[in-house]
């Protein structure tokens, strides 16, 4: 892009798991559509913050129940091609169902997509400004090292994870729950050199983390944590390196992500000195950023809350599913569960996906209008596509008729495979 002064029917700000289906859902209703990351590659925190596995795509019912069609689905298909996703696994103690990734195929697979559905990607590039007209967002300026990019459209898509357009553009938005609490930051871990042999209940970790405590190492947060063996490299991803961080700020992100490095390099001498299979591992990566897990929610027409998640709730203008159950992440502590009824899915609607006060914004991803509780469900990638697809068609919608049409958007929706 050699001009610095664009136009586009849609433009989506953040290419995570929202962002990318926001952006192939508007460009197959006919919408030139640009997709806007900072990042070089798309996937958000799936292949920046190493956490390769989706959740979401599958609710925790026996026989399996897939309750994400649509792009999410196409991308599943992708990474089948490339022989990397064969079945979900589902762990028998829990009964949640997830997708195991490669990073590097993932990045591979969403380049594909958005390039095979003509979406102008947009890498290396951060929204700073916005300016807006009336109850409308007119232009985004768009940052790299040239300078600043005015990118004007009909209709946006914030899917930035922090809600950094809804903010800039001056809606309502809050940070975590109303008294301000925000869920865990953790610091992947990525280990090599672990034996096959090494069996990964977690509480041969933990007992192994309370004795290091017992005998003096003082820097490990989580005792409890997520452990996952990759496919193919055999390596093992490791979270338990839990920080407590305002991850708006650079200067707490900063404390906070030499706070993990240092917890890391102390858990690898925890496994390696306690845990048998361990004596060869070494940390291959940790993040590349941070995992943050929650900052800002938008404030939309409807705020999903989680008596609508646990009860399954059923919405008349449903555009997504919500399958995983809540999970919720304090800080150094083991993650809690409450299922859904039934183990089955509960809607969400598209007021939840409106940002309030304007006709031409929505919102997708871990951001949209939702309650605390409700938030540690949708807060998944699996219901990250389903929300972005959602969000990407009521935009093109927008952008071609200046309407809000739930039964038109709920029939594109449908045409386009997804699950509703
Ligand atoms: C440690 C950890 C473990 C997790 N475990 C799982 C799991 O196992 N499975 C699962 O499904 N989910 C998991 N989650 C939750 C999940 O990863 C996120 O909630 C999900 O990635 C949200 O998707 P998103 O598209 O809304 O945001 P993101 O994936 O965060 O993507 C947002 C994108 O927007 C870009 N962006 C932000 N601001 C701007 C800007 N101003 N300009 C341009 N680009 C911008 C960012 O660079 C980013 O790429 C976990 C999260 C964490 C932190």
């Amino acid at each position: 892009m050699h001009d610095r002064n664009v136009t586009y029917d849609v433009v989506v700000v953040g290419g995570g798991s929202a962002g990318v289906a926001a952006a192939v859902g508007a460009a197959r209703m006919g919408a030139s559509t640009l997709l806007l990351e900072k990042n070089p590659y798309f996937g958000g925190a799936a292949t920046h913050s190493s956490v390769l596995t989706y959740c979401g795509f599958f609710a925790q019912q026996d026989p399996l129940l897939q309750v994400v069609g649509g792009v999410g689905n196409e991308l599943l298909e992708r990474l089948r091609r490339y022989g990397v996703y064969r079945e979900p696994y589902r762990n028998p103690r829990t009964g949640n169902v997830i997708v195991p990734l490669d990073s590097e195929l993932t990045k591979l697979a969403l380049d594909d997509l958005v390039l095979q559905h003509r979406v102008t990607p947009l890498l290396h590039c951060q929204v700073i400004e916005v300016e807006r007209s009336g109850d409308c967002v007119s232009t985004v300026i768009g940052y790299d090292h040239a300078g600043k990019l005015r990118i004007s459209a009909q209709a946006f898509v914030d899917a930035s994870g922090d809600a950094d357009l809804s903010a800039l553009s001056g809606a309502e938005v809050v940070q975590g729950s109303p008294e301000g609490m925000v869920q865990a930051s953790t610091l992947v871990m990525r280990i090599g050199g672990v034996h096959p042999s090494v069996s990964l209940d977690k509480s041969i970790f933990e007992q192994a983390i309370q004795k290091a405590k017992q005998e003096g190492y003082h820097h490990l947060s989580k005792e409890r944590g997520m452990l996952l063996r990759l496919p193919k490299s055999g390596d093992v991803l490791a979270m338990f390196a839990d920080e407590d961080v305002d991850a708006l700020q650079s200067a707490q992100l900063t404390k906070a992500e030499i706070s993990a490095r240092k917890q890391a390099w102390e858990y690898m001498d925890v496994f390696c000195k306690y845990i048998p299979g361990f004596e060869n591992a070494y940390l291959v990566q940790t993040g590349p950023a941070m995992g943050v897990r929650e900052t800002r929610h938008v404030l939309g027409n409807y705020i999903l809350s989680g008596e609508d998640v646990v009860n399954g709730i059923r919405h008349d203008d449903a555009v997504a599913r919500g399958g995983w159950p809540i999970e919720i992440h304090r800080p150094g502590k083991p993650a809690e569960y409450l299922s859904i009824k039934n183990q089955a899915y509960y809607d969400i609607p598209l007021r939840s996906l409106t940002v309030r006060g304007f006709k031409n914004l929505w919102c997708a991803g871990r951001i949209i209008s939702c309650d605390a509780l409700a938030f540690a469900s949708v807060r998944v990638m699996g219901t990250a596509f389903a929300t972005g697809h959602a969000a990407g068609v009521a935009a093109a919608y927008y952008a071609a008729t200046k309407k809000y049409d739930v039964t038109a958007i709920r029939q594109e929706l449908i045409q386009q495979g997804a699950s509703i």
